[in-house]
């Protein structure tokens, strides 16, 4: 397996997003950026003018030309795990903006919209269990699904797996049952009553 960052880009790409995950696992906490490239460096370096989710990659590099080769270089050093947990932390937080892991935001948005459709049921399961892994929002969506419907489910194991207390899993699994009971008395193409 390839340990380079474009290789791990490349297979996400592909719909393998495995080699990424376990990459960016490998710098877990909070303070994974205070080992990062660009840490002491503006913020602004990189979020370049005129590049964004809706913009054309090539045009974007056309028209900022030199200016990006300094905040591409810095993702080009970067440790590979760190860079891995850079881009994985964009595409959990749906970030639109700035360049993460040597990818332009405009280069960014198809592997953005892929990330928030992804469902591996390894991961789904995994979270289930606890095992605290990224996971997508279709991916959060089933694992609350699932607890809110299987009560032999342990809550302290879910909450870890989806990094949240023991009483927001209560409260989205409660939210999960109110919206499921009202999907199943209002079915598709019912009107009400006047
Ligand atoms: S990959 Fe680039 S943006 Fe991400 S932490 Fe490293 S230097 Fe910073």
């Amino acid at each position: 397996m390839s340990t380079d960052i474009s290789g791990l880009i490349e297979a996400a790409r592909q719909g393998d997003w495995s080699p990424l995950i376990r990459e960016s696992e490998k710098v877990p906490g909070k303070h994974w950026a205070e080992s990062a490239h660009c840490a002491n460096w503006n913020t602004d370096l990189f979020v370049p003018t005129g590049d964004g989710p809706h913009e054309d990659p090539e045009e974007v590099k056309n028209s900022l030309g030199g200016s990006l080769n300094k905040p591409l270089k810095l993702c080009a050093s970067c440790p590979v795990a760190v860079a891995a947990r850079c881009l994985v932390d964009s595409l959990q937080q749906n970030d639109e903006f700035s360049i993460r892991a040597g990818l332009l935001a405009s280069e960014r948005a198809v592997l953005r919209a892929a990330w928030q459709q992804r469902a591996d049921e390894t991961a789904v399961a995994g979270a289930l269990r606890g095992a605290t892994t990224a996971l997508s929002k279709v991916e959060r969506e089933e694992v609350v699904a699932r607890f809110a419907t299987d009560p032999s489910l342990s809550p302290a194991a879910v909450a870890r797996g989806l990094g949240v207390t023991h009483e927001y899993l209560l409260k989205l699994a409660w939210r999960y049952r109110k919206r499921f009971a009202a999907a199943v008395t209002s079915p598709v193409g019912s009107t009400e009553a006047a």
